[in-house]
């Protein structure tokens, strides 16, 4: 199978969402051969999409793993539901983990249970900004520019994204 690079977003917005975002990625590591790379800082966000909701932890990870793509939305599945994750009443509505695939080596796939590249990480500031502490210069295999770019390009008045106060 190889070794394939993959940037995973980790958000929570209830109970100690830090906690929830920290044992989400420790996790991460559970399958054989999956090693975390590199982490951004984590974020205190603004919801999007659903307003009515707890503001959310955030963080970005780069992962290194045997795991195809599917594997790996399935491993991520998983981590979510021992972390407590049951059912969502609401579309993008509070969630104790949620972990996304956003991308995955050049990768580019669309189908009903997975999309890749996420297909609405450009659009946000919760992931764009951590992406960058990670690198800025990581170009989007669909639209072909760079994170930096795509974080310079949003409504500087919109999504409030905060360092978390913490020395992770
Ligand atoms: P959200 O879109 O807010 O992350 P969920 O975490 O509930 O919502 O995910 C809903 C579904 O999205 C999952 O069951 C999964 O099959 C699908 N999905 C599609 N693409 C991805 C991706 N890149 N990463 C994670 N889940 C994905
Ligand atoms: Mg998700």
């Amino acid at each position: 199978m190889g070794i394939h690079t993959a940037y995973i977003g980790a958000g929570s917005n209830i109970g100690n969402k830090l906690l929830n975002c920290k044992k989400g990625i420790a996790a991460l590591t559970r399958p054989k051969k999956t090693v975390l790379k590199d982490c951004s800082r984590f974020y205190q966000t603004e919801p999007v999409d659903y307003n009515d909701q707890d503001w959310f932890v955030n963080s970005v990870v780069k992962i290194e793993t045997h795991l195809d793509p599917f594997h790996l939305l399935d491993e991520l599945k998983s981590i979510e539901r021992d972390t407590g994750r049951v059912y969502d009443p609401i579309r993008f509505g509070p969630r104790i983990l949620d972990l996304d695939i956003l991308l995955y080596d050049d990768w580019v796939q669309n189908s009903s249970r997975l999309v890749i590249p996420h297909p609405r990480m450009h659009k946000r500031r919760f992931v764009l900004q951590p992406i960058c502490d990670i690198d800025p210069k990581i170009v989007h295999p669909v639209l072909k520019k760079d994170m930096q770019y795509l974080l310079d390009i949003l409504d500087e008045n919109e999504q409030r994204v905060i360092e978390y106060p913490c020395d992770y």
